[in-house]
């Protein structure tokens, strides 16, 4: 191998012998610059890297030995052959300490100068085929290091924690947040023994994984970490396989679930209060109904018109209560159907105040009402509705004989607010604070005779947050209650 259309500089300061190096390397097809003094040699050659110098060690200005050293200084890789008439074996020594390749003793015949060049140009055409791996390399390798900083980084801001270990049970990678999830307070170093830096209820999942026994299948197993915290995870633990179906190490990733467990337990205990809420009224028309059958109170119907009349009432509050466990659901799994449109509220508004007043007038309630009109907003009416009766309900059922109910709407800088006041029983601190939990009832003697399911003004906040609004509630104990809420409009007329 060697290099064809070489480019060649040669320097020396007789004319014939610069022009006749040229014309005959110009035969071979190579490019050739010349250059006269040493100065233009120097100047020429470390401008640029020449395949081959020919260099006179003669030249009338300097020393030629002071090309070759500047040249050598700029690029140590060249090849320089000197072409000197003075040939002795001190000369080739020096030039060959210098750095020089070769030398060539005037006069010599073309095909003498062929020969050496074309050596010269094989040379040159391993050391250019050499830098070039070189670079290959060191670009491989940075290509190689640059991946593995950005895989590094991907491991590092995963919000799961991720833990490889190699056959030998040793950890060889992992992330900051396997770390903190596991709360392990010592360093881990690469080769550290599984075993040691894994809490105990882990050991088993590995042990399992290396033993064989799980055909090579990941496993999954929750983990309870650190027990009074509760810190529950879920570890995702997989064999790391290569082809050959061989068993490499194992992979371990581990996400925190707490909030999902958390999120179950809520929702258990939801079940929970739901049947002890629907298993009260059942007991009692369970009684009722048997009073009827084993005719405690009489052959006629009539001596138990008490009884079915309570019955009819808990019948009812069952099937309210049913409705209100439904819509709950239906909005939590986001299947309610829902008919978006401008709604007047100013309008529903009154004529649901209007509907109330037959209920307003049995516990001789005042009604001060100031509704400001056209309170327009896109919304779906049902859910409007529903919001505005069970405040207006509430306030008639929480009031005391002769007491008064306030109703005021108005805008509000983008917004609508809608205001109902009451003078009634009122809410102690405590009690407010669980005013929109599931079943919540305040339990006191003024209560007591009052029906409800607890659930109405949990539904109102889960409607109201779903149009972006919010509730706020002012109480005192024994004087009454206002309940303010306030939903964006981006429609208002
Ligand atoms: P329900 O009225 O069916 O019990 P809600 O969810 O509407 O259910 O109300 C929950 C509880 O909040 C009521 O049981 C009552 O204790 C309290 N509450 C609601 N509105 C008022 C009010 N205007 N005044 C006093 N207490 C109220």
């Amino acid at each position: 191998m060697r290099i064809d259309k070489a480019k060649i500089l040669v320097v020396d300061d007789e004319m014939g012998m610069r022009e006749g190096i040229k014309r005959l390397l110009e035969i071979e097809n190579h490019q050739v610059d010349t250059a006269e003094t040493g100065a233009q040699g120097i100047s020429l050659g470390t401008a640029f890297e020449y395949d081959l110098y020919l260099l006179d060690l003669k030249i009338g200005d300097c020393d030629g030995t002071e090309v070759l050293r500047q040249i050598k200084a700029r690029y140590p890789e060249a090849i320089c052959v000197i072409v000197t008439a003075y040939a002795s074996i001190d000369t080739a020594v020096e030039t060959t300490r210098l750095g020089a390749y070769h030398y060539i003793a005037k006069p010599f015949s073309p095909e003498e100068l062929y020969h050496l060049v074309g050596r010269a140009l094989e040379r040159r055409w391993y050391i250019l085929e050499a830098r070039r791996l070189r670079e290959e390399q060191e670009r491989r390798l940075m290509e190689v290091a640059h991946e593995k900083s950005r895989i590094r980084t991907i491991i590092n801001t995963i919000d799961d924690g991720i833990v490889v270990v190699n056959q030998e049970k040793q950890i060889v990678l992992w992330n900051p947040r396997f770390v903190k999830l596991l709360e392990i307070d010592r360093k881990i170093n690469v080769g550290d023994l599984v075993f040691d830096i894994l809490p105990e209820n882990l050991h088993e999942q590995f042990n399992q994984m290396f033993a064989g026994q799980t055909e090579l299948k990941a496993i999954k197993q929750e983990v309870v970490i650190h027990a009074p915290a509760k810190l529950v995870i879920m570890v995702n633990t997989t064999p790391i396989i290569n082809t050959s179906g061989e068993m490499l190490g194992v992979v371990s990733v581990l996400r925190d679930i707490s909030e999902l467990k958390q999120l179950d337990l809520l929702k258990s205990q939801f079940i929970n209060m739901a049947a002890h809420e629907l298993k009260a009224p059942l007991s009692a028309i369970k009684g009722y109904v048997e009073l009827l059958i084993d005719r405690t109170l009489g052959e006629t119907l009539e001596s138990y018109k008490q009884q079915l009349d309570r019955s009819r009432e808990r019948i009812d509050a069952l099937v309210s209560l049913i409705n209100d466990l439904l819509n709950i659901s239906r909005m939590e799994a986001g299947t309610i159907r829902r008919d978006i449109e401008p709604i007047d509220l100013s309008n529903l508004l009154t004529h649901t105040v209007e509907f109330f007043h037959t209920d307003m007038d049995k516990r001789s309630l005042t009604l001060d009402s100031s509704i400001e009109p056209n309170l327009v907003m896109d919304a779906d009416r049902e859910e409007i509705q529903r919001v505005f009766t069970n405040l207006i309900s509430n306030a008639i059922k929480y009031n005391k004989e002769n007491g008064k109910i306030t109703v005021n709407a108005q805008r509000d800088n983008g917004y609508i607010r809608v205001q109902i006041a009451d003078t009634g029983i009122g809410l102690k601190p405590e009690e407010k604070e669980h005013l929109f939990e599931e079943f919540f009832r305040a339990k006191n003697p003024l209560t007591r005779n009052i029906t409800g399911t607890g659930l109405g003004l949990t539904i109102l906040k889960k409607i109201v947050d779903s149009y972006a609004g919010r509730i706020e509630v002012e109480s005192e104990f024994e004087s009454g209650s206002t309940f303010t809420v306030i939903l964006p409009t981006n429609q208002i007329n």
